[in-house]
């Protein structure tokens, strides 16, 4: 885009001319304020996080035995400070109890800011244990004390925390409309630093998005930022992300340079979190480019100590490398644990996106391994959750956010460039230097042109983004519909029988609990008539002498003959009803929502129409088949399991088809209700024995209930 490169220019005649500008910046060291801060600061500093947590706790134990009223501010805000120091070590529990301390102190000296500042670290440190609900607590009354206080730059620091927060839950929407507002405020109070985070952060919702291109660009202006302002540490987690991007597009040699790199400056400048996260990503890197054992060392080194310390998105992000790990292993019982272990705690914090990392490399695993049955189960669990990622509509939402962001990202270099040429003026005339001034005007001037130039095509672009969102969400909907589609084969593939195009018994075993579910619960809890419809019926068809018809006439013809049956199930029973091909010439019949004494109606309905059809078997050839059926209320007594209920109701159906054909066939028999009371003194039936009913109501196509000819037992 000429457009862009034409910015990139201006930008780095700027970067080049800031040379001369920002030489010397460091860092103001804080004033260490008390004994105990000094204590813990050494110790983190020196790596004896242990001992600096003991120090901590002591401190925190002598305040509560002195009562914690006499917490002074001074104490208070020294609490802060350890608070925030074992923070940036990682050491979040014991943070949190500092922190806690402190807000106490702060809380009872009724000092606001410290206050909201206070539950600013508190919801970080949730963060990174996970707690996100928390988390959100705690910074949701940071935010309403910065406002009500008028904290504008807290204030927006905070709504960037949650925007975090959100994002590690997995609500990209809801994230990216609260860093849109963040970046906003940011803008307006020139926060360069933040400005910078901001971007990274959405470059990460960008990354999960698997939208690389966007990702990589937010991630070079947080990048650009991060190195105007000499923010070392910014500079190397944003090196870090771009390591990672650079892992997730494939470009493994580049991507393990780049964190090689990152990792290095971390460990001079950065937290540990942030050394922790680059260091598996590190590992990942070199997994995949072969060097497989300081590739799983640094991932088992990240797994310990996101486990030691409680990080959850570094379990997680770990479990995942090491999954990958091992599938390129093949060490498929392996990677399925770090998965499962990885779906589960993704299920816990609600998170799709991450489940369906964790449950596609189950189904791979489990494929490798040859377990396909379970691999399609997982198959159809992680097509749900896809289905609810595309059906919540969110995308087009998203997808709309991120245009509104595009612009404010626009709006925000633009103001970074002013602001840079303004520094760099500034810098020409204190050292008095006639050149840099010559450059800096001629800088200046070219970025004014540059500037005007900008705001209109900034306008053209937001036209033209306002016209692609409308074309992309267009596409996400043909694409929707594709997928849609696509599914709907898949389905059609695994759930249903090929050569009748009923469902199979995958389908059944899928459906069968709900359905279950919810006629067990309407039973219990019908009241009067009309909502009287709530049994479940089974019926068991099997054509009689099928083997016959294979013999006379050939295995095509018996073919032919099936198709024809399942059409005339299918004309029998209604759409709703869940018609399954059990086995060869053996077909299952759910109904729902039916009145269990339309059975034997049913059953006859079924019976005549299968002996008055004429089937096809080619231009010239044609022949009749009768069937027998067996078939029962579902299930014919309360169970409390599933597999129970389903058992004693297929026993019933197969028996009672069984008798049907031993009494003649072309005929049915079945069970209507196993409840009723004793009429007269009529003696139990074979059945009644067999599965102990105490009298079942049983209803039969033969003449006379004797006229049966019950299977032995
Ligand atoms: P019965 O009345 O006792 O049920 O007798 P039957 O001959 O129908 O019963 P049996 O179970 O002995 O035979 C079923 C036959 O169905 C055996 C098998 O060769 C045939 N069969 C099973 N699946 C298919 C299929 O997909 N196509 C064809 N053409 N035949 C099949
Ligand atoms: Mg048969
Ligand atoms: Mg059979």
């Amino acid at each position: 885009m000429p457009r862009q490169s034409a910015r990139r220019f201006a930008t780095s005649i700027v970067t080049v001319s800031l040379l001369f500008a920002l030489v010397g910046f460091s860092l103001p060291t804080k004033a260490v304020s008390n004994a105990l801060t000094q204590t813990v600061q050494e110790f983190v500093q020196s790596g004896a996080f242990e001992e600096a947590e003991r120090q901590t706790l002591l401190a925190i134990e002598q305040a509560h035995q002195s009562g914690v009223l006499s917490v002074s501010t001074l104490s208070a805000s020294t609490f802060f400070e350890v608070g925030v120091l074992l923070q940036s070590a990682s050491r979040f529990n014991v943070a949190i109890d500092a922190l806690y301390v402190a807000l106490d102190g702060f809380t009872r000296h009724g000092q606001l800011i410290d206050m909201a500042k206070t539950l600013h670290h508190l919801g970080t440190a949730q963060r990174f244990l996970g707690n996100y609900e928390q988390s959100i607590g705690y910074l949701r009354r940071a935010q309403s004390i910065a406002q009500t206080q008028g904290i504008l730059p807290l204030n927006a620091t905070i709504q960037m925390e949650i925007g975090l927060v959100q994002k590690e839950q997995g609500q990209v929407q809801a994230a990216l409309y609260t860093l849109k507002k963040a970046l906003g405020l940011f803008r307006v109070q020139h926060d360069d630093k933040s400005t910078g985070q901001g971007l990274a952060t959405i470059g990460d919702i960008y990354a999960t998005l698997n939208q690389f291109s966007e990702a990589n660009t937010y991630y070079q202006d947080a990048l650009q930022i991060a190195k105007t302002s000499d923010d070392k540490p910014l500079t190397a987690q944003i090196l870090g992300k771009i390591g990672a991007l650079l892992l997730l597009k494939g470009d493994i040699e580049e991507a393990s340079e780049a964190l090689k790199y990152a990792l290095a400056l971390l460990k001079e400048n950065g937290e540990s979190s942030e050394i922790s996260t680059t260091q598996a990503w590190l590992g990942e890197a070199l997994v995949k480019t072969g060097d497989t054992e300081q590739g799983l060392m640094l991932l088992e080194e990240s797994l310990a100590v996101a486990k030691s310390t409680g990080q959850q998105k570094l379990l997680q992000q770990s479990r995942l490398a090491l999954a990958n790990a091992m599938m390129s292993l093949q060490q498929f019982d392996d990677a399925l644990a770090y998965a499962k272990n990885g779906t589960i705690e993704a299920r816990r914090r609600g998170d799709l996106r991450s489940q369906l990392n964790f449950l596609s490399i189950q189904v791979k695993a489990l494929a490798a391994k040859g377990e396909f049955k379970r691999a399609l189960d997982i198959q159809s669990v992680l097509q749900n959750i896809r289905e609810e990622v595309l059906s919540s509509g969110s995308e087009v939402a998203i997808a709309q956010l991120q245009a509104e962001i595009e612009i404010e990202r626009q709006a925000q270099s633009i103001q970074v460039l002013q602001k840079t040429k303004q520094l760099a003026l500034a810098e020409a005339e204190q050292l008095n230097l006639r050149t840099t001034l010559f450059w800096s005007t001629l800088i200046a001037g070219l970025l004014t042109l540059f500037l005007i130039w900008s705001r209109y095509t900034q306008r053209q672009q937001t036209i033209r983004l306002r016209r692609e969102v409308k074309q992309r969400t267009k596409e996400l909907e043909q694409k929707n519909s594709e997928l849609q589609t696509a599914y709907k084969t898949l389905e059609q593939v695994s759930l249903h029988d090929s050569l009748t195009g009923l469902y199979n018994r995958h389908y059944l075993e899928s459906q069968l609990p709900g359905e279950l579910k919810r006629s067990s619960h309407a039973n219990k809890h019908q009241q009067g008539h009309n909502e009287r419809n709530q049994d479940l019926l089974c019926f068991l068809i099997d054509i009689d002498h099928f083997k016959r018809i294979n013999d006379e006439h050939g295995h095509l013809a018996g073919d032919k003959v099936l198709s024809q049956f399942a059409d005339v199930l299918r004309e029998v029973f209604r759409q709703t009803d869940l018609l399954i091909r059990w086995g060869g010439e053996e077909f299952l019949v759910i109904c729902r929502h039916s009145m269990r004494d339309d059975l034997p109606q049913l059953a006859e309905r079924c019976r005549a129409a299968v002996s008055d059809k004429v089937f096809h078997i080619d231009d010239t050839r044609s022949l009749r088949v009768t069937c027998s059926i067996g078939f029962s209320i579902l299930p014919p007594v309360e169970h409390v399991s599933f597999e129970e209920s389903w058992k004693s109701t297929f026993s019933v159906v197969d028996y009672c088809l069984y008798a049907t054909k031993m009494s003649g066939r072309n005929g049915w028999i079945g069970v209507i209700d196993t409840n009723k009371a004793l009429i007269g003194d009529v003696q139990q039936t074979p059945l009644d024995k067999k599965f102990h009913f105490k009298q079942s109501y049983i209803s039969t196509s033969f003449n006379t209930l004797s006229s049966i000819n019950w299977p032995d037992e």
